[in-house]
Protein backbone atom coordinates (compact mmCIF):
# COMPACT_ATOMS: atom_id res chain seq x y z
CA UNK A 1 0.00 0.00 0.00
CA UNK A 2 1.27 3.59 -0.76
CA UNK A 3 2.20 5.69 2.11
CA UNK A 4 -0.05 8.08 3.11
CA UNK A 5 0.17 11.90 1.22
CA UNK A 6 1.05 14.08 3.86
CA UNK A 7 0.10 18.19 4.17
CA UNK A 8 0.78 21.02 6.38
CA UNK A 9 -0.91 24.40 6.69
CA UNK A 10 -0.44 28.11 7.70
CA UNK A 11 -2.89 30.66 8.18
CA UNK A 12 -2.90 34.69 8.08
CA UNK A 13 -5.42 36.60 9.34
CA UNK A 14 -9.01 36.20 10.70
CA UNK A 15 -10.98 33.68 12.60
CA UNK A 16 -12.41 32.66 9.68
CA UNK A 17 -9.91 31.94 8.13
CA UNK A 18 -8.45 29.48 10.75
CA UNK A 19 -12.25 27.77 10.40
CA UNK A 20 -11.82 27.31 6.82
CA UNK A 21 -8.14 25.71 7.23
CA UNK A 22 -9.68 23.81 9.82
CA UNK A 23 -12.66 22.63 7.50
CA UNK A 24 -10.13 22.16 4.20
CA UNK A 25 -7.83 20.33 6.52
CA UNK A 26 -10.30 17.49 7.53
CA UNK A 27 -11.77 16.97 3.81
CA UNK A 28 -8.09 16.73 2.93
CA UNK A 29 -7.56 14.13 6.02
CA UNK A 30 -10.81 12.44 4.92
CA UNK A 31 -9.31 11.81 1.23
CA UNK A 32 -6.07 10.25 2.81
CA UNK A 33 -3.90 12.58 3.67
CA UNK A 34 -2.29 12.79 6.84
CA UNK A 35 -1.48 16.47 8.64
CA UNK A 36 1.18 17.84 9.77
CA UNK A 37 2.71 20.72 11.39
CA UNK A 38 3.98 23.42 8.74
CA UNK A 39 7.78 23.16 10.90
CA UNK A 40 8.04 19.24 9.52
CA UNK A 41 8.38 17.88 6.10
CA UNK A 42 5.37 17.54 4.14
CA UNK A 43 4.33 16.58 0.38
CA UNK A 44 1.60 19.57 0.04
CA UNK A 45 2.02 23.33 2.06
CA UNK A 46 -1.43 25.09 1.80
CA UNK A 47 -1.24 28.75 3.19
CA UNK A 48 -4.69 30.40 3.47
CA UNK A 49 -3.69 33.69 2.95
CA UNK A 50 -5.75 37.21 4.19
CA UNK A 51 -6.01 40.58 2.52
CA UNK A 52 -5.86 42.44 5.27
CA UNK A 53 -2.60 41.89 6.66
CA UNK A 54 -0.21 44.27 5.80
CA UNK A 55 2.74 42.87 3.85
CA UNK A 56 0.76 39.89 2.53
CA UNK A 57 3.04 39.22 -0.03
CA UNK A 58 6.18 39.50 1.57
CA UNK A 59 4.24 36.92 4.02
CA UNK A 60 3.90 34.54 1.40
CA UNK A 61 6.86 34.64 -0.24
CA UNK A 62 9.10 34.42 3.42
CA UNK A 63 6.80 31.14 3.98
CA UNK A 64 7.54 29.63 0.66
CA UNK A 65 11.17 30.12 0.75
CA UNK A 66 11.02 28.68 4.08
CA UNK A 67 9.31 25.52 2.43
CA UNK A 68 11.67 25.49 -0.26
CA UNK A 69 14.45 24.73 1.65
CA UNK A 70 13.14 22.46 4.18
CA UNK A 71 11.10 20.24 1.43
CA UNK A 72 12.19 21.40 -1.93
CA UNK A 73 10.33 18.79 -3.51
CA UNK A 74 6.77 19.34 -2.30
CA UNK A 75 3.73 21.30 -3.52
CA UNK A 76 2.85 24.52 -2.46
CA UNK A 77 -0.82 25.97 -2.75
CA UNK A 78 -1.44 29.11 -2.22
CA UNK A 79 -5.72 29.91 -1.44
CA UNK A 80 -7.50 32.50 0.68
CA UNK A 81 -8.48 36.40 -0.33
CA UNK A 82 -5.18 37.60 -1.24
CA UNK A 83 -4.71 34.53 -3.62
CA UNK A 84 -8.63 35.74 -5.19
CA UNK A 85 -7.55 39.67 -5.20
CA UNK A 86 -3.94 38.81 -6.58
CA UNK A 87 -3.17 35.77 -8.03
CA UNK A 88 -1.06 36.44 -11.08
CA UNK A 89 1.34 38.39 -8.50
CA UNK A 90 0.94 35.11 -6.31
CA UNK A 91 1.89 32.73 -8.86
CA UNK A 92 5.16 34.99 -9.55
CA UNK A 93 6.62 34.09 -6.39
CA UNK A 94 9.23 31.00 -7.31
CA UNK A 95 8.31 27.89 -5.76
CA UNK A 96 3.94 28.18 -5.94
CA UNK A 97 2.71 25.45 -7.69
CA UNK A 98 -1.06 26.50 -7.54
CA UNK A 99 -3.19 29.91 -6.33
CA UNK A 100 -6.65 28.70 -5.49
CA UNK A 101 -9.32 31.59 -5.63
CA UNK A 102 -12.67 31.85 -3.57
CA UNK A 103 -14.71 28.97 -5.50
CA UNK A 104 -12.08 26.88 -5.45
CA UNK A 105 -10.50 26.46 -2.01
CA UNK A 106 -12.77 23.88 -1.05
CA UNK A 107 -11.95 21.70 -4.40
CA UNK A 108 -8.51 21.25 -3.18
CA UNK A 109 -8.13 17.82 -3.44
CA UNK A 110 -10.01 17.80 -6.85
CA UNK A 111 -7.18 20.18 -7.77
CA UNK A 112 -3.90 18.13 -5.86
CA UNK A 113 -4.56 15.03 -7.86
CA UNK A 114 -4.28 16.81 -11.12
CA UNK A 115 -1.42 18.36 -9.30
CA UNK A 116 2.67 18.08 -10.53
CA UNK A 117 5.53 20.35 -9.75
CA UNK A 118 5.96 22.44 -12.71
CA UNK A 119 8.31 25.60 -13.70
CA UNK A 120 5.02 27.75 -13.36
CA UNK A 121 2.42 28.19 -10.82
CA UNK A 122 -1.29 26.88 -12.42
CA UNK A 123 -4.06 30.01 -11.19
CA UNK A 124 -7.52 28.75 -10.15
CA UNK A 125 -9.69 31.50 -9.90
CA UNK A 126 -12.63 32.95 -11.14
CA UNK A 127 -14.48 36.18 -11.33
CA UNK A 128 -16.18 37.11 -7.40
CA UNK A 129 -19.32 38.53 -8.41
CA UNK A 130 -19.84 34.40 -9.64
CA UNK A 131 -18.83 33.19 -5.81
CA UNK A 132 -22.74 32.54 -4.31
CA UNK A 133 -22.20 28.98 -2.61
CA UNK A 134 -21.46 28.72 1.11
CA UNK A 135 -19.47 26.58 3.02
CA UNK A 136 -19.77 25.69 6.48
CA UNK A 137 -16.30 26.08 8.13
CA UNK A 138 -15.22 25.11 12.17
CA UNK A 139 -12.36 24.59 13.53
CA UNK A 140 -11.80 22.22 15.99
CA UNK A 141 -9.69 19.96 17.86
CA UNK A 142 -7.00 23.07 17.45
CA UNK A 143 -8.80 25.49 20.36
CA UNK A 144 -10.82 24.69 23.47
CA UNK A 145 -13.25 26.84 21.56
CA UNK A 146 -14.79 26.73 18.18
CA UNK A 147 -14.76 29.05 15.34
CA UNK A 148 -18.07 28.69 13.97
CA UNK A 149 -18.31 30.28 10.43
CA UNK A 150 -21.69 31.19 9.56
CA UNK A 151 -21.81 34.07 7.00
CA UNK A 152 -19.67 34.56 4.07
CA UNK A 153 -19.00 37.91 2.06
CA UNK A 154 -20.40 41.41 2.60
CA UNK A 155 -23.01 43.44 0.66
CA UNK A 156 -21.47 46.39 1.81
CA UNK A 157 -19.02 48.92 0.46
CA UNK A 158 -16.55 50.44 3.14
CA UNK A 159 -14.33 53.07 1.13
CA UNK A 160 -10.90 51.36 2.65
CA UNK A 161 -12.10 47.52 2.89
CA UNK A 162 -11.02 45.01 -0.04
CA UNK A 163 -12.94 42.13 1.38
CA UNK A 164 -16.18 42.40 -0.67
CA UNK A 165 -13.65 41.39 -3.41
CA UNK A 166 -12.07 39.03 -1.95
CA UNK A 167 -14.94 37.45 -0.39
CA UNK A 168 -17.68 38.05 -2.64
CA UNK A 169 -21.75 38.87 -1.84
CA UNK A 170 -23.59 38.38 1.17
CA UNK A 171 -25.09 35.30 1.68
CA UNK A 172 -25.25 32.46 4.87
CA UNK A 173 -25.62 28.65 6.13
CA UNK A 174 -29.66 28.20 6.82
CA UNK A 175 -30.01 27.89 10.79
CA UNK A 176 -31.23 24.30 10.57
CA UNK A 177 -27.73 23.41 9.61
CA UNK A 178 -25.75 25.93 12.33
CA UNK A 179 -27.90 24.20 14.80
CA UNK A 180 -26.95 20.99 13.38
CA UNK A 181 -23.06 21.85 13.65
CA UNK A 182 -23.15 23.22 17.10
CA UNK A 183 -24.72 20.18 18.75
CA UNK A 184 -22.00 18.09 17.17
CA UNK A 185 -19.34 20.41 17.85
CA UNK A 186 -20.92 20.02 21.43
CA UNK A 187 -21.17 16.69 21.69
CA UNK A 188 -17.39 16.40 20.75
CA UNK A 189 -16.55 18.39 24.04
CA UNK A 190 -16.11 21.85 23.24
CA UNK A 191 -17.52 24.19 25.38
CA UNK A 192 -17.65 27.55 23.40
CA UNK A 193 -18.45 28.09 20.28
CA UNK A 194 -17.39 31.59 18.31
CA UNK A 195 -20.24 32.60 15.60
CA UNK A 196 -17.79 33.95 13.08
CA UNK A 197 -18.93 35.77 9.78
CA UNK A 198 -17.95 38.63 7.61
CA UNK A 199 -20.84 40.70 8.17
CA UNK A 200 -22.69 38.38 10.94
CA UNK A 201 -25.25 40.70 11.87
CA UNK A 202 -26.12 40.31 7.78
CA UNK A 203 -26.64 36.43 8.52
CA UNK A 204 -29.76 34.93 6.93
CA UNK A 205 -29.47 35.67 3.04
CA UNK A 206 -29.60 32.55 0.88
CA UNK A 207 -26.19 31.38 -1.12
CA UNK A 208 -26.56 30.06 -4.58
CA UNK A 209 -29.00 30.93 -7.82
CA UNK A 210 -32.49 32.90 -7.95
CA UNK A 211 -34.07 29.20 -8.50
CA UNK A 212 -33.19 28.70 -4.77
CA UNK A 213 -33.97 32.01 -3.62
CA UNK A 214 -30.28 32.71 -3.90
CA UNK A 215 -29.58 36.86 -2.83
CA UNK A 216 -32.68 36.51 -0.99
CA UNK A 217 -33.25 37.19 2.69
CA UNK A 218 -34.49 33.94 4.05
CA UNK A 219 -33.81 34.13 7.76
CA UNK A 220 -32.08 36.62 9.89
CA UNK A 221 -29.15 37.04 12.71
CA UNK A 222 -31.70 37.86 15.58
CA UNK A 223 -33.36 34.07 15.00
CA UNK A 224 -30.47 32.31 15.01
CA UNK A 225 -29.29 33.71 18.32
CA UNK A 226 -32.84 32.57 19.86
CA UNK A 227 -32.22 28.97 17.58
CA UNK A 228 -29.22 28.33 19.38
CA UNK A 229 -30.03 29.95 22.39
CA UNK A 230 -32.36 27.13 22.84
CA UNK A 231 -30.90 23.56 21.32
CA UNK A 232 -28.57 21.41 22.73
CA UNK A 233 -25.27 23.16 21.99
CA UNK A 234 -22.16 24.13 23.76
CA UNK A 235 -22.16 25.82 27.51
CA UNK A 236 -20.67 29.09 25.61
CA UNK A 237 -21.08 31.25 22.60
CA UNK A 238 -19.90 34.29 21.91
CA UNK A 239 -20.43 36.61 18.79
CA UNK A 240 -17.30 37.34 17.50
CA UNK A 241 -17.90 40.82 15.72
CA UNK A 242 -21.15 42.89 14.49
CA UNK A 243 -21.72 46.17 13.06
CA UNK A 244 -23.21 48.22 15.69
CA UNK A 245 -26.28 49.43 13.01
CA UNK A 246 -26.95 45.57 12.85
CA UNK A 247 -26.75 44.87 16.56
CA UNK A 248 -30.13 45.38 16.76
CA UNK A 249 -32.17 46.00 20.43
CA UNK A 250 -33.60 42.65 20.01
CA UNK A 251 -30.44 40.82 19.57
CA UNK A 252 -29.15 43.00 22.74
CA UNK A 253 -31.83 41.83 24.56
CA UNK A 254 -31.93 38.22 23.47
CA UNK A 255 -28.15 37.88 24.82
CA UNK A 256 -28.90 39.94 27.82
CA UNK A 257 -32.00 37.03 28.75
CA UNK A 258 -29.94 34.11 27.60
CA UNK A 259 -27.84 31.61 29.78
CA UNK A 260 -25.64 30.60 27.03
CA UNK A 261 -24.66 33.90 24.69
CA UNK A 262 -21.97 35.61 26.52
CA UNK A 263 -21.47 38.72 27.88
CA UNK A 264 -19.66 40.23 25.14
CA UNK A 265 -19.89 42.00 22.16
CA UNK A 266 -17.29 42.95 19.50
CA UNK A 267 -18.47 46.25 18.02
CA UNK A 268 -16.30 47.80 14.91
CA UNK A 269 -16.99 51.76 15.34
CA UNK A 270 -13.67 52.56 12.94
CA UNK A 271 -13.81 56.42 14.08
CA UNK A 272 -15.63 58.67 16.49
CA UNK A 273 -15.91 61.08 14.05
CA UNK A 274 -18.82 61.50 11.91
CA UNK A 275 -17.42 63.45 9.06
CA UNK A 276 -14.57 60.54 8.65
CA UNK A 277 -17.30 57.73 9.32
CA UNK A 278 -19.24 59.51 6.14
CA UNK A 279 -15.84 59.11 4.39
CA UNK A 280 -15.57 55.62 5.14
CA UNK A 281 -18.74 54.80 3.84
CA UNK A 282 -20.16 53.29 6.89
CA UNK A 283 -23.92 53.10 7.83
CA UNK A 284 -24.30 54.71 11.10
CA UNK A 285 -23.14 57.80 12.83
CA UNK A 286 -21.27 57.94 16.24
CA UNK A 287 -24.94 58.67 18.76
CA UNK A 288 -26.07 55.12 17.14
CA UNK A 289 -23.00 53.63 18.45
CA UNK A 290 -23.49 55.75 21.86
CA UNK A 291 -27.01 54.20 22.32
CA UNK A 292 -25.69 50.69 21.64
CA UNK A 293 -23.45 50.77 24.15
CA UNK A 294 -25.57 52.41 26.69
CA UNK A 295 -28.34 49.86 26.02
CA UNK A 296 -25.84 46.58 26.26
CA UNK A 297 -24.27 48.29 30.09
CA UNK A 298 -27.98 49.49 31.10
CA UNK A 299 -29.33 45.73 30.27
CA UNK A 300 -25.29 43.78 31.15
CA UNK A 301 -23.67 46.60 33.52
CA UNK A 302 -20.84 43.22 33.50
CA UNK A 303 -20.54 42.70 29.59
CA UNK A 304 -17.57 43.42 27.64
CA UNK A 305 -17.57 45.43 24.51
CA UNK A 306 -14.19 45.25 22.40
CA UNK A 307 -14.22 48.11 19.63
CA UNK A 308 -12.38 48.01 16.35
CA UNK A 309 -11.22 51.53 15.15
CA UNK A 310 -9.34 53.35 12.86
CA UNK A 311 -6.40 55.07 12.73
CA UNK A 312 -4.57 57.76 10.06
CA UNK A 313 -7.70 57.37 7.37
CA UNK A 314 -7.66 59.94 4.90
CA UNK A 315 -8.40 63.43 5.46
CA UNK A 316 -8.58 62.36 9.27
CA UNK A 317 -7.18 66.12 10.90
CA UNK A 318 -5.73 66.36 14.34
CA UNK A 319 -9.06 67.70 15.62
CA UNK A 320 -10.68 64.46 14.24
CA UNK A 321 -8.79 62.20 16.26
CA UNK A 322 -9.00 64.08 19.27
CA UNK A 323 -12.75 63.41 18.74
CA UNK A 324 -12.19 59.82 18.15
CA UNK A 325 -10.18 59.90 21.45
CA UNK A 326 -12.31 61.57 23.25
CA UNK A 327 -15.04 59.49 22.28
CA UNK A 328 -13.65 56.29 22.76
CA UNK A 329 -12.14 57.45 26.25
CA UNK A 330 -16.11 58.65 27.17
CA UNK A 331 -17.80 55.35 26.39
CA UNK A 332 -18.13 52.49 28.72
CA UNK A 333 -15.76 50.14 27.10
CA UNK A 334 -13.61 47.59 27.78
CA UNK A 335 -10.81 47.21 25.16
CA UNK A 336 -9.71 48.67 21.98
CA UNK A 337 -8.23 46.71 18.61
CA UNK A 338 -6.34 49.18 16.96
CA UNK A 339 -5.42 49.46 13.21
CA UNK A 340 -3.72 51.75 11.28
CA UNK A 341 -4.99 52.69 8.00
CA UNK A 342 -3.04 51.56 5.28
CA UNK A 343 -3.54 51.82 1.85
CA UNK A 344 -5.51 49.08 -0.15
CA UNK A 345 -5.34 48.70 -4.16
CA UNK A 346 -8.77 49.37 -6.26
CA UNK A 347 -10.12 51.12 -3.14
CA UNK A 348 -12.27 54.48 -3.11
CA UNK A 349 -10.25 55.64 -0.46
CA UNK A 350 -7.33 56.15 -2.11
CA UNK A 351 -8.75 58.82 -4.13
CA UNK A 352 -8.88 60.67 -0.77
CA UNK A 353 -7.02 63.55 0.14
CA UNK A 354 -5.21 64.77 2.27
CA UNK A 355 -2.92 61.85 2.85
CA UNK A 356 -2.40 61.44 6.64
CA UNK A 357 1.67 61.03 6.78
CA UNK A 358 2.56 57.34 7.79
CA UNK A 359 4.46 58.86 11.14
CA UNK A 360 1.44 60.34 12.10
CA UNK A 361 -0.61 57.39 11.96
CA UNK A 362 1.77 55.22 14.02
CA UNK A 363 1.22 58.30 16.79
CA UNK A 364 -2.25 58.06 17.04
CA UNK A 365 -1.87 54.38 17.05
CA UNK A 366 -0.20 54.53 20.20
CA UNK A 367 -2.19 56.58 22.13
CA UNK A 368 -4.74 54.36 21.37
CA UNK A 369 -3.31 51.60 22.56
CA UNK A 370 -2.09 53.16 25.42
CA UNK A 371 -6.20 53.85 26.08
CA UNK A 372 -7.07 50.49 25.47
CA UNK A 373 -5.01 49.32 28.04
CA UNK A 374 -6.26 51.92 30.52
CA UNK A 375 -10.14 50.81 29.36
CA UNK A 376 -8.93 46.95 30.46
CA UNK A 377 -7.51 47.82 33.54
CA UNK A 378 -10.54 49.68 34.44
CA UNK A 379 -12.87 47.21 33.34
CA UNK A 380 -10.88 44.39 35.03
CA UNK A 381 -10.58 46.76 38.56
CA UNK A 382 -14.45 46.95 38.34
CA UNK A 383 -14.83 43.12 38.48
CA UNK A 384 -12.10 42.45 41.51
CA UNK A 385 -13.68 40.12 43.86
CA UNK A 386 -16.37 38.57 42.21
CA UNK A 387 -16.67 35.02 41.49
CA UNK A 388 -16.87 34.76 37.40
CA UNK A 389 -16.87 31.26 35.28
CA UNK A 390 -14.08 30.77 33.82
CA UNK A 391 -13.58 28.15 30.88
CA UNK A 392 -9.67 26.92 30.69
CA UNK A 393 -8.14 26.19 27.64
CA UNK A 394 -5.82 23.53 25.93
CA UNK A 395 -2.72 25.18 25.70
CA UNK A 396 -0.01 25.30 28.70
CA UNK A 397 3.11 27.69 27.49
CA UNK A 398 5.46 27.28 30.22
CA UNK A 399 3.57 25.17 32.78
CA UNK A 400 0.59 28.16 32.86
CA UNK A 401 -3.19 28.01 31.19
CA UNK A 402 -4.98 30.69 30.64
CA UNK A 403 -8.57 31.29 30.51
CA UNK A 404 -11.83 33.96 29.58
CA UNK A 405 -14.91 34.76 32.28
CA UNK A 406 -17.75 35.11 30.50
CA UNK A 407 -17.09 38.63 30.36
CA UNK A 408 -13.76 37.89 28.15
CA UNK A 409 -11.24 38.88 31.33
CA UNK A 410 -8.07 36.92 30.65
CA UNK A 411 -7.27 34.73 33.57
CA UNK A 412 -3.81 32.51 34.14
CA UNK A 413 -2.98 30.37 36.65
CA UNK A 414 -0.07 27.34 37.06
CA UNK A 415 -1.12 24.26 34.94
CA UNK A 416 -3.68 22.12 36.30
CA UNK A 417 -4.58 19.20 34.17
CA UNK A 418 -7.97 18.77 35.54
CA UNK A 419 -8.70 22.41 34.97
CA UNK A 420 -8.46 22.02 30.87
CA UNK A 421 -11.54 22.40 28.89
CA UNK A 422 -13.45 23.11 32.22
CA UNK A 423 -15.35 26.01 33.42
CA UNK A 424 -14.75 26.53 36.95
CA UNK A 425 -15.96 29.52 39.53
CA UNK A 426 -13.02 32.03 39.94
CA UNK A 427 -12.57 34.79 42.30
CA UNK A 428 -10.97 37.48 40.05
S1 LIG B 1 -18.77 45.88 6.66
FE1 LIG B 1 -17.31 47.21 5.61
S2 LIG B 1 -15.35 46.73 6.63
FE2 LIG B 1 -16.74 45.03 7.11
S3 LIG B 1 -16.32 43.52 5.50
FE3 LIG B 1 -18.06 44.77 4.81
S4 LIG B 1 -17.11 46.35 3.54
FE4 LIG B 1 -15.47 45.44 4.77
Amino acid sequence: MAAARTVAFHTLGCKLNFSETSAISRLLENEGFEKKDFDDQADVYVINTCSVTDNADKECRHLVRRIQRQAPASLVVITGCYAQLKPQEIAGIPGVDLVLGAAEKFNIAQHLRELSKGDSAKICSCDIDTVNHFNASFSIDDRTRTFLKVQDGCDYSCSFCTIPMARGKSRSDTIANVVKNAEQIAARGTKEIVLTGVNLGDFGIAPGNDQQNGGRRTENFLQLVEALDKANGPERYRISSIEPNLLTNEVIECVAASRHFMPHFHIPLQSGSNKILRLMRRRYQRELYADRVQLIKRLMPHCAIGVDVIVGFPGETEEDFRETFDFLHSLDISYLHVFTYSERDNTPALDLKPVVPVHTRHERNKALRNLSWMKMQYFTQQHAGQIRKVLFEINVKNNVIEGYTDNYIRVTTPYRPEWVNKVIDWTL
